[in-house]
């Protein structure tokens, strides 16, 4: 059977947070079986916790934001993504502010901060969502979808005319007993046209952006000296962001997901339509033949 994980101890934390430019100090803590991942604010009055889920997701403008009565999160999707490739299940994620904070922009600090603690089995199963029937949501020649698949996949394919964007691939995909997370998708940062940042900044977003957590892309170039991480890294960080925004579903997917142009609203309304449609899926634990199975995707071998 395989289990569900948490950490061995608690580990912290120190950054900023990419849109309200707030220092945030962040604790993660182990959680029992069957908790989930659960958010809580010390600088709230209220003691209360907000569990990452699908149905919490507020706003998805640049981010992806959860919220529940009055307590908010913003930004929860590079950490969430993260903790679906270190097959972590219960957590609890402590923030002093709002935002989580964006680190270097991708995954890679928090793979390597929970590293540093490590991963425990707990006694439960783990639980997983197997894709029975595709589930699609499109929006004009967007879409999003999630297919039956006998494993983890993802593809995502990065549109946008720009001569810069123009010079790199534009898709990238992943099947994940092939290719590990933590090396071919877990550093892939962040990215935005510096004009676009510009306007963002204006509608006070990306407040605390810079070089540090995003890649610039001028008319012309790359901005960041150190250049990109990934040939793929625009369509990688795509797929990272929709792993994150997918693992707000509460468990790790078996199944195929496949994005074009789209973003943290549409992966959220696939999510959404995945738990509205009864027929589409089924919650499963693994066992015996299929362990063996999904073992590299869904047990990696960077988590033990
Ligand atoms: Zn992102």
């Amino acid at each position: 059977m395989l289990r569900q994980r948490t950490i061995k101890t608690a580990v912290h934390a120190i950054g900023v947070g990419v849109h309200s430019a707030k220092k945030v100090r962040m604790t993660l803590r182990p959680a029992g079986e069957n908790t989930g991942i659960l958010f809580t604010r010390t600088d709230s009055l209220k003691a209360c916790a907000l569990k990452a889920t699908a149905h919490n997701v507020c706003d998805t403008t640049l981010s992806t934001t959860i919220s529940h009565k009055d307590l908010r999160v913003s930004t929860v999707e590079h950490l969430m993504s993260a903790l679906w490739g270190l097959g972590i299940d219960n957590l609890i994620v402590e923030l002093s502010s709002e935002e989580v904070p964006i680190m270097d922009g991708s995954a890679a600090p928090f793979i390597y901060l929970i590293n540093t603690v490590g991963v425990v089995e707990q006694a439960a199963a783990k639980k997983y969502i197997r894709i029975k029937n595709e589930v699609t949501v499109r929006n004009g020649d967007s879409f999003a979808t999630l297919k039956p698949f006998a494993g983890f996949k993802a593809g995502y394919t990065f549109v946008a005319d720009h001569p810069v964007y123009n010079r790199y691939p534009k898709r990238a995909e992943l099947d994940f007993s092939k290719a590990s997370y933590v090396d071919h998708v877990s550093r892939a940062r962040s990215f935005g046209l510096m004009n676009e940042l510009e306007q963002a900044q204006r509608m006070n977003k990306c407040l605390g952006s810079s070089l540090e957590n995003a890649v610039g892309v001028n008319d012309f170039n790359v901005v960041n000296p150190e250049g990109l991480r990934y040939n793929d890294e625009f369509a990688k960080h795509k797929l990272l962001d929709a792993i994150g925004d997918l693992y707000l579903l509460g468990s790790p997917i078996i199944g195929a997901f496949n994005g074009y142009k789209s973003g943290h609203a549409m992966n959220n309304q696939l999510a959404r339509k995945l738990l509205e449609t009864q027929d589409a899926f089924e919650m499963v634990t693994l066992n015996g033949r299929d362990r063996e199975v999904v073992r590299p995707i869904l047990q990696p071998a960077s988590a033990g």
